[in-house]
Parts: C-alpha cells; sequence; structure tokens
C-alpha cells in the first residue's frame, strides 16, 4: 500500500487540506463531560474551541477537578486518520537512535504510523505486541463501540460542512493567564 500522509492523499484526490481539532475526555472528576467520549470538530483549533463552546454550551479547557487537570486533550491535526490513530491501535512507526544518540527523522511524505497493511519505510521498523490484532480501520472506530484507550465510546464527528456560520462566531478567548494554583477555572 502506497503511504502518504493525510494531507498529501488530500491533494492526490484534488481536496483542499483542511484541519480537525480534537477533544478527547480527560473524564476529570471521574466522569465524561458530554455523551461523548470523543469530539471530533472539522476546523483549526481556535475556531473548533468557538464552535465546540457554542454547541456544547461550556469552555472545553475548563478544569471540573483540580487534582485530575483539564476536561479535555486538546489536539490538531490533518485528518481524522491522523488524530485517532493511537486510540485505533495503529502501530508506530520507529525511529532509530543514530551514533549520536538522536532519533533518524522519517523521511518527508511518511506517517509515523501505520494503517493495516501498511510497512515501515526501508531501515525504520514498527512497534507491535498488546497494540497488534486491535486495529481498527476509522469506519470501525467512528461507530464508537470500544477503542483502545475507551472501553465504551461514543463519538461525535462535526463535519466543516455542518458547521452554520453563527456556530463558528463566539468571544472565545484563551485564558489570560493559567492560574498557578490550578484551583480557580473550575465551573
Ligand atoms: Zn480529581
Amino acid at each position: 500500500m502506497p503511504l502518504g500522509t493525510p494531507k498529501q492523499k488530500l491533494k492526490k484526490q484534488g481536496k483542499a487540506p483542511t484541519k480537525w481539532t480534537s477533544f478527547w475526555d480527560m473524564h476529570s472528576g471521574g466522569s465524561l463531560k458530554t455523551e461523548f467520549a470523543f469530539i471530533f470538530i472539522e476546523a483549526p483549533e481556535g475556531e473548533a474551541k468557538i464552535v465546540f463552546y457554542n454547541r456544547f454550551g461550556f469552555n472545553p479547557e475548563r478544569i471540573s477537578c483540580s487534582c485530575c487537570g483539564g476536561d479535555y486533550s486538546i489536539d490538531e491535526g490533518d485528518s481524522l486518520e491522523q488524530m485517532t490513530w493511537f486510540h485505533r491501535g495503529c502501530r508506530a512507526v520507529e525511529q532509530k537512535r543514530g551514533e549520536d544518540g538522536l532519533c533518524k527523522p522519517l523521511p518527508k511524505g511518511v506517517n509515523y504510523y501505520l494503517e493495516a497493511g501498511e510497512d515501515p519505510p526501508p531501515g525504520f521498523t514498527a512497534s507491535a505486541g498488546w497494540r497488534e490484532g486491535k486495529y481498527q480501520t476509522l469506519a470501525q472506530f467512528l461507530k464508537g463501540t470500544s477503542t483502545m484507550t475507551e472501553p465504551k465510546a461514543k463519538i461525535c464527528v462535526i463535519r466543516a460542512k455542518d458547521i452554520k456560520a453563527r456556530i463558528r462566531r463566539g468571544c472565545w478567548k484563551p485564558p489570560l493567564a493559567f492560574p498557578t494554583t490550578w484551583s480557580t477555572i473550575a465551573g
């Protein structure tokens, strides 16, 4: 199977590259914050946080429990495949350390994870072991039964075409300064 980053694959298909932001519920305080274990929004991170706020009614950077930390682990990436590779049990491409002790960089255009049937690039290896055999395709993952990281996962995917213009606007601003006490932005 040919290797290529999601961005390159989109380019080949003649589609404009987009951005996805993932919100992985951290169970801060011991429970899910919505009915979903994962929320994926097709927008760059800043805009996705506004969409999240307008859709779910609370700040995704909220800290419900100061001992557990943030409600969500928030990341931005190029595709749903890339945002979910870890949770789907994909093998990771292992980078070898050179004589200088530093990891050899991946060749350009090569993903750091492997879908089923993909091989690591020449000179690199892939992680094995417990992740193997539990691999999920993106379609299986999005059905949301269970994942590598969430035994019962309902998954919400909000695509760009489904985001109304008024939902993209908002008064979202990043927190002014991160509180040093970890206890002041709950609720
Ligand atoms: Zn806690």
